[in-house]
């Protein structure tokens, strides 16, 4: 297994002056760490939709198509195909939204695959799989009812996001090098996404927290219109900065 490393980044609220460390992504798709972040970030973005969502309209979608030789063919196979079914008729009058989760495993080939939660009146399940087979050729197309609580839902769509990246058929020796072939085509891609009615939720920033590389600029006297109003006088940080610097306090 590859070496995942984590940088931090010190945070300081500028009204409390209260500090913290914050784990800074290793970039690695991979990295079991920055997975779990990120579905719980994911999580926290999106559970406050589904805790008001219309239960009986959510469904669970897995699209599924034949194995490619590369990693980068499936992705992009995966990702036409999707836009395409997206723009069809059959699914652009009877979804609203979607949250979709790529996943990717292999067992000789690549084998690249979407789970989508999706927020619809009803799906043709028959008209779906012809659909998707003259997309990619593939042929297992499953369609559930979600029967859960809503948040269960997501956070089963949310699960694939942490999944563990399996290998079958790969020799010992061999191993690194394939999860150094996943985490460089992976990098950035959008492995999940959202659209409709889910599309372009935005957790809202707490303006008080600042790197330190901020706070540094500060001290300097070089203070951004865009910050201004973070402190209602700014004699009175500086007052406070230069207090926690005598006492001993690291920025
Ligand atoms: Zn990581």
């Amino acid at each position: 297994m590859l070496p995942y490393i984590h940088t931090t980044t010190r945070l300081v609220n500028t009204q409390t002056f209260q500090e913290i460390d914050v784990v800074n992504s290793c970039g690695n798709r991979s990295c079991p760490i920055c997975s779990k972040v990120r579905s719980q970030r994911l999580f926290s973005l999106y559970s406050p939709l589904f805790a008001v969502i219309e239960p009986s309209k959510l469904s669970l979608l897995t699209l599924t198509f034949p194995n490619t030789n590369t990693l980068s063919e499936g992705l992009f196979v995966l990702k036409n195909a999707v836009s395409h079914l997206r723009h069809q008729k059959l699914f652009k009058d009877k979804v609203k939204g979607g949250l979709a989760s790529i996943e990717v495993t292999y067992n000789q080939g690549w084998h690249v695959h979407v789970h989508m939660l999706l927020y619809s009146d009803f799906l043709i399940r028959k008209k779906l799989i012809k659909s998707w087979f003259k997309l990619t050729g593939g042929y297992i197309v499953d369609v559930r009812q979600v029967k859960t609580e809503p948040l269960q839902a997501l956070n089963y769509i949310l699960k694939y996001v942490q999944k563990g990246l399996k290998f079958r058929g790969v020799p010992p020796e061999q191993v690194d090098d394939f999860y150094y072939i996943y985490n460089a085509t992976m990098y950035r891609f959008r492995s999940f996404f959202s659209f409709g009615c889910f599309y372009g939720v935005k957790k809202e920033k707490s303006p008080d927290w600042e790197s330190v590389d901020y706070l540094e600029s500060l001290k300097k006297g070089v203070l951004s219109h865009k910050h201004s109003h973070s402190f209602s006088r700014f004699s009175d940080f500086l007052d406070e900065l230069s207090y926690k610097e005598s006492r001993g306090l690291t920025f």
